[in-house]
């Protein structure tokens, strides 16, 4: 008897801002393409699909209110205006969203079945973690679509404290910072990690210099993650992923 494995998309869809000059959309596609022998498209941003004056309200709504509370509410007019304005391109800091929350309102606006979408953002990501049940900042939310935050990525991974007592020369490292030329190469790493989740539900690696680790410090982060570089066994299984793509093309021919 014949069995095989159904790939869970067939193509992957990575939205980047326009205004997000510093990141080169078209290197993460590359990096994406060394792994997975798949089409990859790359968009503008996701946000200006939908109409505004939809979404601008139903963002609103994603707003964390309260850090140790998973609640959300009718937003006030000024919050729903603040995001119209953000979505014609002002920018406003400070606001947190509800990461699951936000996929929850883009998924209404994709084709969620046969396609992965990679949503990139400089909004403020968070989730509740569970062993706190606070929100935390996060660099990547995989779901469905899956969202990375390039301030999430800055505020994420944890500085040492060094960073705070004035004393940065003594670190060794740099840590991410808004507009940072390293930004393409760390958006790469948890593009693969929502790749590797929709693959198989485990986007996280322990090994620290594998592109997969959920660095939890800014140092792993620049000195490791951002290399790109997989360990052995993740190797191994995107060779799997590639040899049973390449065995069903021969298949079919
Ligand atoms: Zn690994």
């Amino acid at each position: 008897m014949r069995s095989w494995v159904e790939l869970p998309f067939k193509k992957v869809i990575l939205y980047i801002p326009e205004d997000m000059e510093h990141v080169q959309g078209d290197d993460i596609v590359r990096y994406l393409n060394g792994y997975i022998p798949l089409p990859v498209e790359l968009r503008q941003d996701i946000f200006h699909e939908p109409p505004i004056r939809t979404l601008s309200k139903e963002l609103a709504e994603c707003r964390v209110r309260e850090i140790d509370r998973r609640e959300f509410h009718e937003p006030l007019p000024i919050e729903v205006e603040i995001e119209r304005k953000m979505l014609k391109g002002k920018r406003f800091s400070g606001i947190l969203y509800d990461g699951h929350r936000v996929a929850r309102v883009l998924r209404e606006y994709i084709d969620r079945y046969d396609i992965h979408h990679i949503v990139v953002t400089d909004r403020l990501i968070g989730t509740m973690e569970r062993y706190d049940a606070r929100y935390h900042a996060r660099t990547v939310v995989c779901s469905i679509p899956s969202i990375i935050s390039t301030e999430g990525i800055v505020q994420g991974p944890a500085k040492p404290r060094e960073y705070y007592t004035g004393t940065e020369d003594d670190m060794g490292f740099s840590p991410m910072e808004p507009e940072d030329p390293r930004m393409t190469d760390a958006i790469k790493t948890y593009a693969l990690q929502s790749v590797v989740w929709r693959m198989t539900g485990q986007p996280f690696c322990r090994t620290k210099e594998c592109a997969l680790h959920n660095s939890h410090w800014q140092e792993e982060l620049v000195r490791y993650q951002i290399k790109g570089e997989l360990c052995d066994a993740h190797r191994e299984l995107f060779q799997r992923f590639q040899n049973f793509i390449y065995s069903k093309e021969d298949d079919c021919s």
